[in-house]
């Protein structure tokens, strides 16, 4: 990504990010100066003249305004459950849950990132988060050291149930036992099952791999039932993947209280 300020290029090049994206536009509303990007070309232009500089800047759209900055500083590791050579579980009408999971993942990540959070993902597509054709083990691992490393503040795993009977139904939060793990499962969980209109089958404790071994409060959700027809809607259906991701943020909100 290029910089013009009044009109030269700055001597750096950085990687777009809508972090850095971000911090220029907050830098530039603090000193009154006006900021706009240029998508196509990546390049930002900065004018200190309060008027426009740049090749056809006056068409540029500004930069996206956040909802708000009530988790900025906060770091998530968001983990989509399976993909790449794992499909999950697999619904009635042959839909995936690696699918369901990235999908949902990726609406959280925007809505985290439009009020201010750093978002890190254990894969932002269909692939295995080690290497192609990873073992399951491989895969688990993988996932929590990408957040042991990057020092997140929460790690969010997504899943959808599954049974042999298709009745089974409901949405349940699973945590390593920890308090703030289960006071964040429990905002969480509340938030999903008053979204969503579930069948709420609790926060409950469990020993996976994910949430034991990650170095901060971590939840594993399983949204809702692949398995059972009415929830592969809910949970493959772009109206359903959102209220899901909102209902997960606002648990996020709850638990943070801000
Ligand atoms: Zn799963």
């Amino acid at each position: 990504m290029r910089i013009f300020l009044d009109g030269q290029p700055l001597p750096i090049n950085v990687r777009v990010s809508k972090d850095i994206l971000l911090t220029l536009k907050s830098v530039a509303k603090t000193l009154h100066w006006k900021i706009w990007y240029d998508t196509n070309k990546e390049a930002v232009y900065i004018s200190s003249q309060n008027i426009i500089i740049g090749e056809g800047a006056e068409r540029l759209p500004t930069i996206e305004e956040p909802e708000s900055n009530r988790l900025t500083g906060k770091v998530f590791c968001l983990d989509p459950g399976h993909g790449g050579s794992d499909p999950g579980a697999i619904g009635p009408t042959n839909t995936f849950e690696k699918d369901n999971t990235l999908e949902i993942a990726l609406l959280l990540k925007d809505k985290l990132e439009a009020n201010g959070a750093i978002v890190i993902m254990t894969r932002d597509t269909d692939k295995d988060v080690a290497f192609p054709d990873a073992s399951s083990a491989e895969e688990l691992s993988a996932r929590v050291d990408l957040a042991n490393e990057a020092k997140a503040d929460l790690f969010i795993s997504i899943h959808n149930d599954a049974f042999t009977s298709i009745i089974a139904s409901g949405t349940t939060t699973f945590h390593y036992g920890d308090n703030e793990s289960l006071e964040l499962a429990k905002c969480v969980q509340k938030s999903l099952v008053e979204n969503l209109g579930t069948k709420d089958r609790g926060v409950r404790f469990a020993s996976f791999y994910v949430i034991r071994y990650t170095n901060m409060p971590a939840i594993l959700i399983e949204a809702a039932f692949i398995s059972n027809p009415e929830e592969e809607v809910l949970l493959s259906c772009t109206d359903g993947r959102l209220k899901t991701a909102e209902a997960i943020f606002s648990g996020i909100v709850k638990y943070f209280k801000v």
